[in-house]
């Protein structure tokens, strides 16, 4: 099979490459292993932490993938939205000021984007109610209530807490792992667990306009939030649970959903595990279930150490399929004992030329790009920039291949 891009890959970067490029007329097809670390979100896209991340972003040093994307960069970001919103992910903000959503702890953490319907705050000091209530699913193992309530009473709101169950939830409380965000989602998908809901929110929340409750409303549907909210006339915000994030793994299949309605081929479940070269430029990647693709481009979207683009050996730092050149501190300075100070290793990535052509022996790959959490220069976490560099860089990495 050929196509005119193959992309390895699955997460926040392979599927915006290939939306990218299969709505600009090219062929393209996704290789994955399985799950992104979408299925970690807390409902938020990170630009870059600071007030005004694109005026931060200014300074940064030349070996950072944001540096390679010269002035584009608010650009991409209207473009990130864009195709985000195309897919159906609703969001809110803009890349000129960050906001804050609430995280599973309860910690305010700045992003350019969240996903709509979670609770945010302008400036991290303050909510827009200042009363709420927080409805949670009896014996739910994803969220833990005490965390947000404490987080909203800092921020000087009332709050209330109260439990809930239904007639299906009690009975997969006989098997407790049952009681995790999919499974409630998936229940709360139903026509009768949402009247049935309603009635309860209606109940509960007699003294309050907002209810809060974990982030588990609808997993095929999208509209089981404001079915609720329409039903009930109160404002239902979320907090994303614990991972796996229904918000993440909704925005994944929304993402894979549109890059296939456009034209796009995802070879799910298929880990590219060997290639071929020809004159210096990649000619075919075969996967773990024996399909052998051949194309003109090749996208390396793999991530990091958690999405399995990278890997920490005794010897070192490597990148697993093409063997790529490394940049990586010392296996020994990988980690830094202080556990919430920055970490090394979250650093580590491969080096790539200024178009984010894969260096593999010190020579850039023709056809070989990479984008997203595999490359090397930034720091996800204490940067807060994981999806927009993945976004930016997949982007960037497409536009050059439709130029070409
Ligand atoms: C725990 C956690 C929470 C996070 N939360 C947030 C957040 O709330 N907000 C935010 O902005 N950022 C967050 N980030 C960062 C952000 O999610 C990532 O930086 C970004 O999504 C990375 O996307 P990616 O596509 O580059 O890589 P990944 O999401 O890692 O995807 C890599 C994909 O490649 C596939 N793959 C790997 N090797 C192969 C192979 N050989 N063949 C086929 N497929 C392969 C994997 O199966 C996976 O699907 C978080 C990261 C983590 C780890």
């Amino acid at each position: 099979m050929r196509y005119d891009t193959v992309i390895i890959g699955g997460g926040l970067a392979a599927l915006l490459c290939g939306i990218e490029l299969v709505r600009n007329g090219k062929s393209a097809a996704i290789v994955t292993t399985g799950h992104s670390t979408l299925h970690f979100s807390s409902g938020s896209f990170g630009l870059y932490n600071g007030a005004e991340p694109l005026k931060a972003v200014e300074a940064l040093g030349e070996e950072h993938p944001y540096s390679k994307l010269g002035e584009n960069i608010e650009q991409l970001a209207a473009k990130a939205t864009e195709i985000l919103n195309v897919a159906g992910v609703a969001t809110i903000g803009d890349a000129e000021a960050n906001h804050y959503i609430m995280t599973p702890t309860g910690a305010l953490r700045q992003c350019w984007l969240s996903m709509e319907g979670m609770v945010t705050s302008k400036d991290g000091k303050s909510l827009d109610f200042s009363d709420a209530l927080i409805l949670c699913p009896e014996g739910f193992l994803d969220f833990y209530t005490q965390f947000v309530a404490d987080s909203l009473r800092r921020l000087d709101v009332e709050v209330a807490e109260a439990l809930f169950s239904l007639p299906e939830l009690v009975i997969r409380r006989n098997n407790p792992t049952e009681m995790r965000s999919v499974a409630v989602a998936r229940a709360l998908d139903k026509e009768e667990n949402i009247l049935a809901l309603a009635s309860i929110i209606s109940r509960e929340a007699k003294a309050t306009q907002t209810v809060i409750m974990p982030a588990v409303l609808g997993f095929e549907r999208t509209d089981v939030l404001s079915r609720l909210e329409k039903i009930t006339g109160k404002q239902i915000l979320t907090v994303a649970t614990l991972p796996p994030s229904v918000e993440g793994i909704k925005a994944e299949r929304a993402l894979r959903r549109t890059f296939e309605r456009m034209g796009g081929v995802i070879f799910n479940g298929h880990t590219a595990t060997e290639y071929t070269m020809d004159e210096g430029a990649v000619a075919t990647i075969t996967t773990s279930k024996g399909v052998t693709l051949a194309a003109n481009d090749f996208v390396l979207a793999s991530g990091s150490f958690i999405g399995g683009g990278l890997q920490a050996l005794r010897s070192g730092v490597t990148e697993v399929l093409f063997g790529a050149d490394v940049v990586a501190p010392e296996v020994t300075e990988l980690t830094n004992r202080e556990l919430f100070a920055a970490q090394p290793f979250m650093s580590a990535g491969i080096a790539t030329d200024a178009q984010f052509k894969v260096m593999v022996a010190g020579q850039a790959v023709e056809n070989l790009y990479g984008c997203g959490a595999v490359l090397a220069g930034y720091n996800p976490v204490k940067e807060g920039c994981g999806a927009g560099v993945a976004m930016f860089t997949a982007l960037a990495v497409a536009e050059d291949i439709i130029n070409r």
